[in-house]
């Protein structure tokens, strides 16, 4: 396969998922160069500088509060095309600006000679060290980036995905007062679906209040928050009466049979997101939620949430693309898998103030693709 992609390159066409494509910009002058990269600029350079997300509001879910989020922003540049990548790090998931840097530090993209293979450069980075999930999204989205402007078209592409069937997006109420939920309310006008943060004792007040001031479906998500099964599976009962429409991650993630248990019984769709990391995770999954919230920054980045992706609709279980709080570059990334998701829960960038990329923005409650090569996110003029 490896030498008809080479084939299709000189013949002017490369392969996507859905068609046969015109070949992007780089590589119409590579092959006015005579098909070799310009001397001296062959060599993939890899950079990273950490950055702040500032948030909006307060953001309060049942294990922690915060007002900003670790990011390190990365770039691969190749041949004068630069592709841009993020790593957002939650600190309750465990990674940090110096863990990032620790592990960013040992990664030398220069040795690969071709920026395409990215099933063997993205292989070798995962070996680099175990953990570390959203500093390697931060090389696999740049890489993904670059590859795309490359090859001139965006993901969605490349994947065969059709953009205009991107799903609505929810927006993240996190837990608060009844005055505070209410005002979040109303500013969420534009948005057709509400996430609601749970799992503590003001689950019943949080989701009257929000009731109190708007008829949209609603999703739920209690972060393990819950402990009793039969106590959850009860809420999760009052909650479908409330038009909530699924529920994610109700009880602690290694508590996989009482989960199985309220999957089985639960009126709306059970969803795994602590619960279920990376593409080794989606197998175990089956029959323990009837679906699976996947996200870059636990996948390691595109490539492996596209398989999840696949294997999840395989395995005929749900599937929603969510995010951390991420800036426009890692959002776009993700929005790229969001036409083949029942639900996307693509808010992150705008829960900031801070973004320092355009890209993938939200018309009409959906998620909508910017129609340029590559993730689609544009660095704004002015950096933080
Ligand atoms: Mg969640």
């Amino acid at each position: 396969m490896a030498q008809s992609r080479r084939e299709w390159m000189r013949n002017g066409l490369l392969a996507s998922g859905a068609a046969l494509v015109p070949m992007g910009p780089w590589l119409q002058a590579r092959e006015a160069r005579g098909g070799r990269p310009a001397q001296g600029r062959r060599r993939m350079a890899f950079r990273f500088r950490p950055y702040t997300l500032q948030l909006k509001h307060v953001f309060t879910v049942a294990v922690s509060s915060r007002t900003t989020t670790p990011v390190m922003l990365t770039e691969v540049e190749y041949d004068g095309v630069v592709g841009f990548g993020e790593a957002s790090m939650p600190p309750y998931l465990g990674e940090s600006h110096e863990t990032a840097a620790a592990f960013l530090s040992k990664v030398d993209l220069g040795p690969f000679a071709n920026p395409l293979e990215l099933e063997t450069i993205l292989a070798a980075v995962d070996a680099l060290a175990p953990g570390n999930p959203a500093a390697k999204a931060s090389v696999d989205i740049a890489l993904h980036d670059l590859a795309g402007k490359l090859m001139g078209q965006p993901w969605y592409n490349i994947w065969g995905y059709d953009p205009a069937r991107a799903p609505l997006t929810t927006f993240t109420i996190g837990i608060d007062t009844p005055e505070v939920v209410r005002q979040k309310t109303r500013e969420a006008a534009e948005f057709k679906v509400l996430k609601i943060k749970l799992g503590r004792d003001t689950d019943k007040a949080m989701v009257e209040a929000i009731r109190s001031v708007t008829d949209k479906p609603l999703t739920g998500d209690a972060n393990q928050g819950w402990t009793d099964r039969q106590q959850a599976l009860d809420m999760i009962g009052w909650l479908k009466e409330r038009g909530f429409e699924y529920v994610e991650q109700p009880l602690a993630k290694e508590r996989v049979d009482d989960l199985a248990w309220i999957t089985e019984r639960s009126p709306i769709p059970i969803i795994g997101d602590e619960g279920v990391q990376r593409l080794a995770d989606v197998r175990k999954a089956h029959g323990v939620y009837s679906g699976i919230n996947i996200k870059l920054m636990k996948s390691t980045g595109m490539r492996e949430a596209h398989r999840m992706l696949e294997l999840a609709r395989a395995l005929g279980m749900k599937v929603m693309i969510g995010c951390m709080t991420e800036t426009s570059c890692a959002i776009s990334a993700a929005a790229q898998l969001s036409p083949m998701a029942d639900w996307a829960d693509l808010d992150g960038a705008l829960l900031i103030s801070n973004d320092v990329f355009d890209g993938a923005t939200v018309v009409d409650g959906k998620v909508r693709i910017p129609d340029r090569p590559g993730i689609g996110a544009i660095r704004k003029a002015v950096t933080g």
